[in-house]
């Protein structure tokens, strides 16, 4: 059952800030407030799903392509070893938003991850980073 409150839908609504990176007609990008490591970012389904399981196929496919999109831009902007997508449904498996989203996270091959929703970022540094992703989109391929 979708919570029209969730912490998202609030964002989506305008009701909460966020440092955007990204939006279309179907879905919003933002950083993660307390990312496991700089340049995590999540994608956000606009439909109103809980999870993947709720979320429609054209939902599903606007969101793999803006998480693909954005993806590439973290990349670009932070040059990590790897970068791992993550999607979790249900509390049982991670999940503590219940509202469709996907995790883009740099991984570096020296350093180990933060805690899943554990330390709040400083919002300057967030800034400064969603700034770069901004940049990294609107450079030519
Ligand atoms: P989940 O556990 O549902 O897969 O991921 C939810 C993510 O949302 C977590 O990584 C957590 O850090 C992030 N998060 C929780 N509250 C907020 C918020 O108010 N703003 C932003 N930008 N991220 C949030």
């Amino acid at each position: 059952m979708y919570d029209p409150n969730n912490i998202f839908a609030r964002i989506l609504r305008g009701e909460l800030p966020c440092h955007k990176v990204y939006e279309d007609a179907d879905t919003i990008a933002f950083m993660d407030i307390m990312p496991q490591s700089d340049g995590h970012v999540l994608v956000v389904t606009k439909e109103p799903a809980a999870d993947l399981f709720e979320l429609s196929e054209a939902g599903a496919r606007a969101a793999i392509a803006t998480t693909q999109r954005v993806a590439r831009a973290v990349r670009a902007a932070f040059r990590p070893d790897g970068v791992s997508i993550g999607q979790f449904n249900g509390a049982a498996a991670g999940q503590t938003v219940p509202h469709v989203h996907f995790h883009i996270v740099p991984r570096h091959a020296d350093k180990s991850l933060r805690g899943h929703a554990s330390d709040m970022a400083d919002p300057e540094t967030l800034a400064r980073h969603a700034q770069r992703i901004v940049e990294a989109l609107a450079a030519p391929d």
